[in-house]
């Protein structure tokens, strides 16, 4: 399957960055240093890739990031956006005629797939689009392609139109059209000739077509196997056709991505559909998101990552991570990182939407989390204000005063308080050596 090697390797630095905790110039560094590899191993252009890893450094380096509660989740999460940026900002469908006639005209080099996607994107509009449909058969030039075409058609039960190999493909399209009008047809599909390589007689042919159909869809068909050469040859046909999308064939080979990688930022042209086998149904629109997801194997953790945007309050987070950067973490940060996990729901639920952890899902158990969680916050509220802010001053009496107050042992509260005193060692180290706001200056 095309991306798999990339997609691996991405994936990995995914997981690499957020499974070592804390976002430091070093694993930054790693990251961006395994992105651009790997891209660039992809096929990706070189240019695009250098574009990319600078767009992503930026992105990682900015204030969303430092005010967010995980930094290395959002530079994962800016990853992807980067990566479905690459791909295309929105879905592109196909362009419906208001009036009633929507033409499609197809064009690409010989191989790539072009008569097969024909019938597919037939069968597509019949379908899904729910339209009567015309294939007619303007490739005059390939032996075989007319009689293709018609099995084609007859397999996915629409109608073809043709006049033969000896009446040129113009005519046949100007037929065509006529024939889709005065039958009722309100989708026509146009086969066209293609040729081994881009040459001027074809781009004539396809031109003379164009300027007879003003057709609302111009689709190139290229083959994902052929790399990088997909932005040489969707330039060319573009310079002289107004190419409206590709259609990506052979997705189902593996390819290593870089053609469908650059394409887009290269020639702005999009992708509307990819093909990934040789029957009919092996057509899919083109979801630049779910593709980012795919490559990145990432699942659900996007949504995730948008649930914890939504749900959580970034202020309260800033100023957590603010006082943590400080070295700081009293019994008032525990208590706000208690209610932060709790607006994100169920820890079930939360490792259920990560690739990987999901298996974990089944081994927590909530209610147990939950009344420790209740209990600890408990204790916490039977403290003084003062209390929670200088743990230190906790000693024996302090401490049977509070477990008294809130219904535990003193070895609860005792817990507690080395939890806090874990924690504040981390913070500790976390605004000693590798301070991020050091870490990002020294970036910039
Ligand atoms: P054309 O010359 O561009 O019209 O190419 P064809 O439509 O005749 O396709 C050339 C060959 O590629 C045929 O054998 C098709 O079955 C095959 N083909 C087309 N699309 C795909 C695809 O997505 N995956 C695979 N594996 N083969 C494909």
């Amino acid at each position: 399957m095309a991306f798999e090697s990339l997609s691996e390797r991405l994936s990995q630095a995914m997981k690499n960055i957020t499974g070592q905790g804390k976002l430091t110039e070093k694993n930054m560094n790693d990251m961006l240093k395994e992105v651009r590899m790997s891209l660039l191993e992809a096929d990706v252009n070189y240019g695009v890739v250098k574009d990319f890893v600078a767009r992503v450094k930026e992105k990682a380096l900015g204030q969303e990031v430092m005010e967010s509660l995980n930094p290395s989740q959002m530079v994962v999460k800016i990853v992807r956006d980067e990566l479905q940026e690459l791909l295309g900002s929105s879905d592109t469908e196909l362009t419906l005629n208001p009036d009633g006639l929507t033409t499609v005209m197809m064009a690409g080099l010989q191989g790539t797939g072009k008569t097969t996607a024909s019938g597919k994107i037939a069968r597509y509009a019949k379908q899904k689009l729910k339209k009567k449909v015309l294939l007619v058969a303007a490739d005059v030039v390939r032996p075989a392609a007319i009689d293709q075409l018609q099995t084609l058609g007859q397999q996915v039960g629409v109608d073809v139109f043709t006049l033969g190999p000896d009446v040129t493909a113009v005519e046949t399209a100007r037929q065509g059209l006529d024939y889709a009008r005065e039958n009722g047809h309100d989708l026509v599909i146009f086969d066209t000739a293609g040729r081994l390589h881009v040459d001027q007689a074809l781009m004539d042919e396809l031109r003379q077509m164009e300027e007879l159909i003003h057709p609302d869809n111009i689709l190139l068909t290229v083959d994902a196997m052929t790399g990088q050469d997909i932005v040489n040859v969707a330039k060319s046909f573009d310079d002289q056709l107004d190419i409206t999308g590709l259609v990506v064939t052979k997705m189902d080979g593996d390819a290593r991505g870089g053609g469908l990688l650059s394409v887009r930022s290269i020639t702005s042209v999009p992708v509307v559909f990819v093909s990934g086998g040789e029957k009919m149904e092996d057509l899919e629109q083109f979801h630049p998101d779910r593709m980012a997801d795919r490559i990145l194997g990432m699942g659900d953790v996007v949504s995730l990552i948008e649930q914890a945007q939504d749900r959580l309050d970034m202020e309260v987070g800033r100023q957590s991570a603010d006082r943590m950067m400080n070295g700081i973490f009293t019994f008032n940060d525990m208590l706000a990182q208690f209610g932060q996990l709790e607006k994100m729901g169920s820890m079930q639920g939360i490792l259920k939407m990560i690739p990987g952890l999901n298996k974990m899902a089944a081994q927590v158990n909530d209610e147990a989390m939950n009344s420790v969680m209740k209990r600890n916050r408990a204790i916490i509220q039977s403290m003084t204000p003062f209390e929670r802010e200088n743990p230190s001053c906790l000693k024996a009496s302090r401490k049977q005063r509070i477990a008294k107050g809130s219904g535990v042992k003193v070895q609860d509260v005792n817990k507690l308080i080395q939890q806090l005193n874990q924690m504040q060692q981390m913070t500790k180290l976390m605004s000693g050596g590798s301070n991020m706001n050091a870490m990002m200056n020294a970036m910039s």
